[in-house]
C-alpha cells in the first residue's frame, strides 16, 4: 500500500512555524484578497484563506465587488494598493466574470505584491529558468509536500497531466527545474495512458477523474491536484484513490494533499514577499 503524501499534517507543522514567525515581527504582514461576484467556491476560498492568515497573525482584507463592477474599478484599486506601504500582498481571486479581462487585471499587479506568482515578470522568471519574486501556490505546495517525504525529482519522468496557467504550466517548469523529464498532457493528449504507465511522477491537475490504478507503474509517485463534486456532492481528485493506492509507493489524497499545500503556500508566499519588503528590494 502507498504512503499517504499527509498535506494537512505538513500545513499545520508549517503554518505553526510562520505563526512563531509572525509573533516576533513588529509590524505584521497584509494580504489583500480581491473577489468579484459571487460565486459560491470561489467564496469559500477565500474564507478559508483570511480564515488561516488571521490565524498566524496575518492581517487580511478581502474586497469583495458585485459582478457589475467595471474593470477600471479594479485596476484602480490595484494601483491603490501597489502604492500602499503597509499592503504586503495582492490577490485576485480567480476565476473573474467574462466581461473582465484576468490577463489586464493580473498584468497590474506590482510583481513586488505577486503572493501568486502570476505577473509576467515572476512568470517570465520561472520559464526563464531564473528566481521568481515568489513562486505559484499550488506547484510550490507540490513540491514542499514531496520534499517532505524526501522524493527525489532528479532524472525522474515526470508526467503532468494539465497545462493551465496556475497549475500545469508553471509545475512542469518547476519541475524541469528541478531536472526531472517532464511530459505535459492536456485534453488533446493520445494515448494518455501509455504515458502515463511510463511516469515515475504523475501529477494531475485535470477536474475530472481519469486516472485508474492499472494505468499506473508500479511504484510511482501520484500527486492529485484535481477537485471536484462527484454526482453525490462528494469532494473527488483526477485518481482513483483505492486502485491507485494498491500500485503507487506514495500518493496524496483528496480532500487533504494539495488543497491544504496550496494555502500553505499562500501564507509562505505572503511572509515572503513581507520579508522582502522589508530589505527593500
Ligand atoms: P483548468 O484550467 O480547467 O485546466 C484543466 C486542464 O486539464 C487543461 O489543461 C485541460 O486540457 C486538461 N484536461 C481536461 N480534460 C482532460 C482529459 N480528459 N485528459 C487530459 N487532460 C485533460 O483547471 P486548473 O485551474 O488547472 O485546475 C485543475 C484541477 O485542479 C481542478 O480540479 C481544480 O479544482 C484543481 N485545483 C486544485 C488546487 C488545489 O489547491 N488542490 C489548486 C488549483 C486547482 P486543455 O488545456 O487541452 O483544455
Amino acid at each position: 500500500m502507498a504512503i499517504i503524501l499527509d498535506g494537512k499534517k505538513l500545513r499545520d507543522k508549517i503554518l505553526e512555524e510562520l505563526r512563531i514567525q509572525i509573533d516576533k515581527f513588529e509590524k505584521k504582514p497584509t494580504l489583500v484578497v480581491i473577489l468579484v461576484g459571487d460565486n459560491p467556491a470561489s467564496k469559500i476560498y477565500v474564507n478559508n484563506k483570511k480564515k488561516i492568515a488571521e490565524k498566524i497573525g496575518i492581517n487580511s482584507t478581502v474586497i469583495n465587488y458585485s459582478s457589475n463592477v467595471t474593470e477600471q474599478e479594479i485596476l484602480s484599486k490595484i494601483e491603490e494598493l501597489n502604492n500602499d506601504k503597509n499592503i504586503t500582498a495582492i490577490l485576485v481571486q480567480l476565476p473573474l466574470p467574462d466581461n473582465i479581462s484576468k490577463e489586464k487585471i493580473i498584468n497590474a499587479i506590482s510583481p513586488s505584491k505577486d503572493v501568486d506568482g502570476f505577473t509576467p515578470y515572476n512568470f517570465g522568471k520561472l520559464f526563464s529558468g531564473e528566481k521568481p519574486i515568489v513562486y505559484p501556490c499550488t506547484p510550490k505546495g507540490v513540491l514542499l509536500l514531496l520534499d517532505e517525504y524526501e522524493i527525489n525529482l532528479e532524472g525522474k519522468h515526470a508526467v503532468v497531466i494539465g497545462r493551465s496557467n496556475i497549475v500545469g504550466r508553471p509545475m512542469a517548469q518547476m519541475l524541469l527545474n528541478r531536472n526531472a523529464t517532464v511530459t505535459i498532457c492536456h485534453s488533446k493528449t493520445k494515448n494518455l495512458s501509455d504515458i502515463i504507465k511510463t511516469a515515475d511522477v504523475v501529477i494531475s491537475a485535470v477536474g475530472k477523474n481519469i486516472i485508474k490504478g492499472e494505468m499506473l507503474k508500479s511504484d510511482c509517485v501520484v500527486v492529485d491536484v484535481g477537485i471536484f463534486k462527484d454526482n453525490n456532492g462528494k469532494t473527488r481528485g483526477d485518481v482513483d484513490f483505492e486502485s491507485a493506492s494498491k500500485i503507487a509507493s506514495y500518493i496524496s489524497p483528496v480532500p487533504g494533499g494539495i488543497g491544504p499545500m496550496t494555502i500553505t503556500s499562500l501564507m509562505l508566499n505572503t511572509v515572503e514577499l513581507f520579508a522582502k519588503h522589508s530589505e527593500k528590494f
